[in-house]
């Protein structure tokens, strides 16, 4: 015990932009589900980092796929090619089932800047005029935070204040045909969507959706992209989530799993589009660094493993049950939703925009939770997460809810 917390809580609260409000603990190592924290506290991990950590802690192979790496090369930049991110991209071509072409970069939001790029680029080069080159969103979404992102990313308290805001987006109601029809024209160059929207409250495409937005694309010379940068790799039971609706995109871009921590993001590009970032038109210093590219080189060839999509649907089922039977014990959901391991739970109405509260709690009874929105809790484990660990964070899960419902 070393009773540091506190004044790591306190330096946290005065160095740091606030920009975060993170709770009072401070993690220090991890095993597979399980995470500690710098007073020796242990807790289950349903959050992965953000849906990031895909194999959990401390994975044997990728510990060696980055040691390995550390050793020879580090960083060369991109005017210099090494093997990590050429076999990465060969892997990732041959995986996506789509694309040509791979652009390598840091996080999802400067994959979905480039996407974004690609989308006006390819419509410049058909000739159209820049008022004909609408990006078209949804409401509700989550694209990421730099200013092109964040304008695409529909929901006023991630743009608020930071106005004025790159011209050329428009926003179309989610999972809602007509609304979409409404919305959509021969001026918008490109479709940005979540196979299920992540941070805007876990909500999966409804059946068909997609493919309606595909045969729309088609008709307008409009390029399709999808943001699996939370439900690629595995996370939704299939390598890509888009797989479940049998619809094809353009583009997809690529990040949170896909290095398991280490940080890297990706932009695949189908063969339409594939040159359209031509020489000197987009870059990255950092972009395709040998040390994430041999890291998620290891990711893929284990998440690709029938065995591991099979445990997420298993941990899915197990996930579900377990918090159907909280439900009727606590009274707490309105609906759970998702796919694989990427699930939400409504909050009851009378419970609307109180789900930070039970994040506390489960935090206090050594459980890693997330929301999405006020309104949502937010399940991502791991993918690799055992039966055991399952059972033993639901467990933590019921006494949260019992202390909160004590105190409310
Ligand atoms: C997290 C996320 C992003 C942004 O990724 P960063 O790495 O935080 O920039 C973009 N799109 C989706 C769907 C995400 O979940």
């Amino acid at each position: 015990m070393s009773n540091r917390t506190p004044a790591l809580v306190e330096s946290a609260a005065r160095h740091l932009v606030p920009t975060y409000r993170p709770r009072a603990l401070v993690l220090d190592r991890g095993a597979g589900s399980r995470v500690w924290d710098i007073e020796g506290r242990e807790y289950v991990d349903f959050a992965a980092g953000i849906a990031v950590s895909a194999l959990g802690h401390g994975d044997p192979d990728l510990l060696e796929a980055l040691h390995a790496q550390a050793q020879k090369l580090w960083h060369t930049s991109n005017v210099f090619l090494t093997e990590p991110p050429l076999r990465l991209a060969e892997e990732l071509i041959a995986a996506s089932g789509f694309a040509s072409r791979v652009f390598f970069c840091n996080s999802g939001g400067e994959a979905n800047e480039a996407a974004i790029k690609l989308a006006r680029r390819f419509a410049a080069n058909a000739g159209r005029p820049p008022e004909r080159r609408v990006i078209l969103s949804f409401h509700g979404s989550f694209h990421g935070r730099t200013l092109a992102t964040v304008t695409a990313t529909a929901q006023p308290k991630y743009q608020q204040g930071f106005e004025p805001l790159p011209g050329g987006f428009r926003y179309a109601p989610f999972n809602d045909v007509a609304g979409f029809d409404a919305t959509f024209g021969d001026d918008v160059a490109a479709v940005i969507v979540e196979p299920v929207q992540g941070e805007g409250g876990v909500v999966p495409a409804a059946p068909g959706f997609l493919a309606h937005l595909r045969a729309r694309c088609d008709e307008t010379g409009a390029l399709l992209i999808f943001d699996e940068i939370q439900t690629g790799v595995g996370r939704s039971g299939k390598l890509w989530a888009h797989q479940w609706d049998g619809v094809t995109p353009d583009a997809m871009t690529l990040a949170k799993g896909l290095g398991c921590g280490f940080p890297i993001g990706a932009l695949l590009v189908g063969e339409a589009a594939a040159q359209t970032l031509d020489f000197g038109s987009h870059g990255t210093t950092f972009g395709g660094n040998p040390l994430a590219a041999a890291v998620a080189r290891a990711v893929l060839g284990k998440v690709r493993s029938p065995a591991l999509l099979e445990n997420v649907e298993r941990q899915s089922q197990a996930l579900r049950s377990g918090l159907r039977a909280l439900d009727e014990k606590h009274g707490v959901f309105a609906q759970l939703r998702g796919r694989g391991l990427m699930l939400g739970a409504v909050l009851r109405p009378e419970f609307a925009g109180r789900a930070a509260e039970i994040l506390d709690h489960a935090a206090h009874a050594g459980l890693l939770l997330l929301q999405a929105g006020p309104d949502v809790l937010r399940f991502v484990p791991a993918l690799n997460i055992t039966e055991t660990d399952v059972a033993e964070g639901l467990a933590r899960l019921d006494a949260a809810l019992a202390a909160w419902r004590g105190q409310r």
